[in-house]
């Protein structure tokens, strides 16, 4: 585990270096550590040198983990696609949803979460390429969601979340993260409060942080190749 430690130390360093190039504080930029298919004690030693926030695609996986690490008062976000039979799961144990691309998971979810819990607090996912495989509202139907969604008691409205295609090179890694701040801009223009930026992965971090990400969602390069 002495790895992870390591890469976590590595990773921090990186993005603050990117977020400085970019002129923004280093403080306002979070890793997200994704855990998914990791074993946790991984998950154990990145809480030991520091490491707060974790993400998880999947349902069970992600119970197994937030349970087996109970004791290190962790925060979690779920980040991958949700269907709506698991969504009182995720209501009642994670922190954070990502990926809301219907205002139905977002009902689900609101009036799922417990009275004892904080309103969860959720990220819509954007498909910002409009890509046909892939989850997350259009770009047209998402000033309908983002409204509707911060009439829901339970959740919070924090922000946006893209997966945008892979893309060869900083300056073409930029552009779809530039069109989600857009969309965030427009989106406070019309009266929402956002705060969040869910953007960038292992290959695409600093391309992210440069367009204003508020969180990177960073798996392979913190914990190695998945199992
Ligand atoms: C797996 C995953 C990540 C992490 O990807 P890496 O390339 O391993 O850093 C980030 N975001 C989402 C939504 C994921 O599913």
């Amino acid at each position: 585990m002495i790895r992870v430690t390591k890469n976590l130390a590595l990773i921090s360093d990186l993005l603050a270096i990117a977020a400085r190039e970019a002129g923004r504080d280093p403080d306002t930029v979070k890793l997200l550590a994704v855990s998914k298919k990791q074993p946790a004690d991984k998950i154990l030693a990145a809480a030991a040198a520091g490491q707060r926030d974790f993400g998880e695609n999947f349902v069970h996986e992600g119970l197994d983990k937030i349970h087996a690490t109970a004791a290190e008062d962790l925060t979690w976000h779920f980040i991958g696609h949700l269907q709506s039979n698991k969504t009182r799961a995720v209501a009642e144990n994670f922190d954070w949803v990502h990926t809301i691309d219907k205002l139905k998971i977002a009902k689900r979810l609101s009036s799922q979460r417990p009275d004892d819990r904080p309103a969860l607090n959720v990220c819509l996912q954007v498909n910002v390429d409009a890509e046909e495989t892939k989850s997350g509202v259009s770009v047209d139907g998402l000033p309908e969601l983002a409204a509707a969604c911060t009439e829901l008691p339970n959740i919070r409205l924090r922000g946006l979340m893209c997966l945008p295609a892979i893309r060869q090179g900083f300056e073409a890694q930029r552009e779809p993260f530039a069109r989600l701040r857009e969309l965030a801009l427009q989106l406070e223009r019309s009266g929402l409060t956002l705060d969040t930026l869910s953007m960038g992965m292992s290959a695409d971090f600093r391309a992210a942080i440069f367009e204003g990400a508020t969180i990177v969602r960073i798996g392979t390069a913190l914990f190695g190749e998945r199992t």
